[in-house]
């Protein structure tokens, strides 16, 4: 569409070509396109009347919800930027988010009123705090923020396609969050080329219904989401996470398009109704944001019987990166399954050694990735923008892999999760992945621990089956006849789950703390 410069204008238009079209549903909710673009606009205007500027920042703290679309076309249509936190951390965390970003506005969800009560105070920079639904106290609701704003004009006062429009923290698998700034462009430079690419899973249409499932203040969320809204789909909004609903949703609605994260396709496929749900009108299945075993693929592919395609990317670059086309997706499981796939339109691709040159097929090095879609920058933090975005333009992942002679990529690992032993660099995945054909490992992280002789030692972090007792010499021996010798544990340790964040991501550095107490390790 070339009437879109910058998000603002997505609602506006679609309101314009389809205002009775259903955008949002969320429960008994349904939110027009036209609802969609008012919404909008009484949300900038009532910004714009609490002193929010252009480049000020508003937060929002809750769980899935249908006005968070409002909120996100509402700011960008001031030039303000959308700041969505993780409620799944702890206080401090939250804290820390808000303070950093200098929140003017926060929006709350009616679940985080309480807990807000009590670290509100901390809080330094925000005047104003709203309810994302029935007014609480002195804070007022959503619909009463709004309501004096309701015959207000669009005021039309966005910043252009390169004014940063959402301020998204990444997961922080390997550190504390950093603020990603993503603009309009971001967001909008690459959808035509995807459209070029003429690829199914990626042009939407308006006849569409999409499922926003994956929490909105992750870019998969996001990101998937804006997908269906570009294309004035309609989206069905999952609140909570809960496996029968979501698939519920899919029957109930004829959902056709979806993006889900590894864990959650292992959740739903362990629910019950899995075996009885109707997944014909699922087209495709989008999937990624950590590595998927391939036994879960498989008995995915099995069950839903629908399009799968792998998404390979980072809130850096909008979540764009490589994809695993549908086609690739052999169940009976030839090399390519195990690969995040190829550059989508518009992106570049490389794979680097530790001095920054390119390196040729299948040697492993730091993955590389130059596109529309790379960040502006990440917030007040000028030298570790410096150190990810190098003067050439190209984003250094953090994330080690290599290419094979088509292109497509395979990613290792993260490189901070390397191991150095002896000299010799290890990849935890290759191991994970060896230990997962052990028929008591029900779950396994593979993590460097210090070792006075090697630097750094192997250990295997078990999770054992139910009613298993599997045995660490056992288990050792088991890896001994799988990988090269100087890949297998030294030692295993058994414990009852592991350490993940919101996407299912395993949380090596937390895993490693107590191993390392009183050490520094090195960082790659
Ligand atoms: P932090 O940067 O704070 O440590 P994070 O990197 O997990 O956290 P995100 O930007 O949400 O934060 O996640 C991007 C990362 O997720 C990638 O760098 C990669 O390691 C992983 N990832 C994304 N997609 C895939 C995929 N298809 N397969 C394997 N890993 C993936
Ligand atoms: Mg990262």
């Amino acid at each position: 569409y070339p009437d879109i410069q910058t998000l603002a204008d997505v609602p506006r238009l679609h309101a314009r070509l389809r205002g009775d079209k259903v955008a949002l549903i969320e429960g008994d909710r349904k939110i027009t396109y036209a609802e969609l673009d008012h919404a909008a606009t009484a949300c900038a205007a009532a910004l714009e009347a609490e002193g929010v500027k252009a480049g000020g920042r508003v937060g929002v703290l809750d769980k899935n919800a249908a006005d968070y679309f409002a909120l996100l076309f509402g700011t960008a249509k001031i030039g303000a930027v959308l700041v969505p936190v993780n409620w799944r951390l702890a206080a401090p965390e939250i804290t820390f988010i808000l303070n950093d970003a200098e929140a003017e506005v926060l929006f709350v969800g009616p679940d985080f009123v309480e807990a807000l009560r009590y670290f509100g105070t901390e809080l330094k920079t925000v005047r104003k705090i709203v309810v994302m639904g029935p007014a609480a106290g002195d804070w007022p609701g959503f619909a009463d923020f709004l309501a004096p704003f309701d015959t207000a004009a669009d005021p039309r006062r966005e910043t252009g396609p390169k004014g940063t429009v959402l301020q998204m923290y990444t997961s922080g698998t390997t550190g504390h969050p950093k603020g990603v700034m993503l603009t309009h462009y971001n967001f909008l430079g690459n959808v035509p080329l995807r459209e070029e690419s003429a690829e199914a899973w990626a042009t939407w249409s308006a006849e569409d219904v999409g499922q926003v499932a994956m929490p909105l203040f992750h870019i998969g969320g996001t990101g998937s989401a804006f997908l269906g809204i570009y294309a004035g789909a309609t989206m069905v909004i999952t609140r909570d996470f809960d496996p029968g609903l979501v698939l519920r949703q899919i029957e109930e609605y004829r959902i056709a398009k979806v993006f889900y994260v590894p864990a959650v396709l292992l959740f739903l496929l362990q629910h019950p109704a899995a075996a009885t749900t109707d997944f014909s009108s699922l087209q495709y299945i989008l999937y990624g944001a950590s590595p998927i075993p391939l036994d879960l693929l498989r008995k995915a592919l099995a069950v839903f019987k629908c399009g799968f395609v792998q998404l390979y990317g980072m809130t850096e670059n909008c979540g764009l990166c490589t994809y695993l086309p549908a086609e690739d997706h052999d169940p009976a499981g030839n090399e390519r399954m195990r690969s995040a796939g190829k550059p989508q339109v518009g992106v570049e691709v490389k794979v680097i050694d530790a001095d920054g040159n390119a390196l040729p097929p299948r040697q492993v090095g730091e993955i590389c990735a130059r596109s529309r879609a790379t960040m502006a920058g990440y917030w007040k933090r000028d030298d570790a923008t410096a150190k990810t975005i190098d003067a050439d333009g190209w984003l250094h992942t953090g994330d080690a892999g290599y290419l094979d002679e088509d292109g497509y990529v395979y990613i290792y690992d993260r490189v901070k999760d390397m191991i150095v032993s002896g000299g010799e660099n290890i990849y935890p995945a290759e191991i994970e992945s060896a230990l997962f054909g052990h028929p008591d490992v029900a779950d396994v992280a593979v993590i460097g621990v210090p070792d006075d002789k090697w630097g750094e030692a192997v250990k295997a972090v078990v999770v054992p089956k139910p009613d298993s007792r599997p045995d660490a010499d056992e288990i050792i021996a088991f890896a001994r006849t799988r990988i090269a010798g100087y890949k297998v544990p030294r030692s295993v340790d058994f414990v009852e789950y592991l350490p993940r964040n919101a996407s299912g991501k395993l949380l090596k550095r937390e895993l490693r703390e107590p191993y390392w107490v009183g050490r520094e390790r090195r960082v790659n």
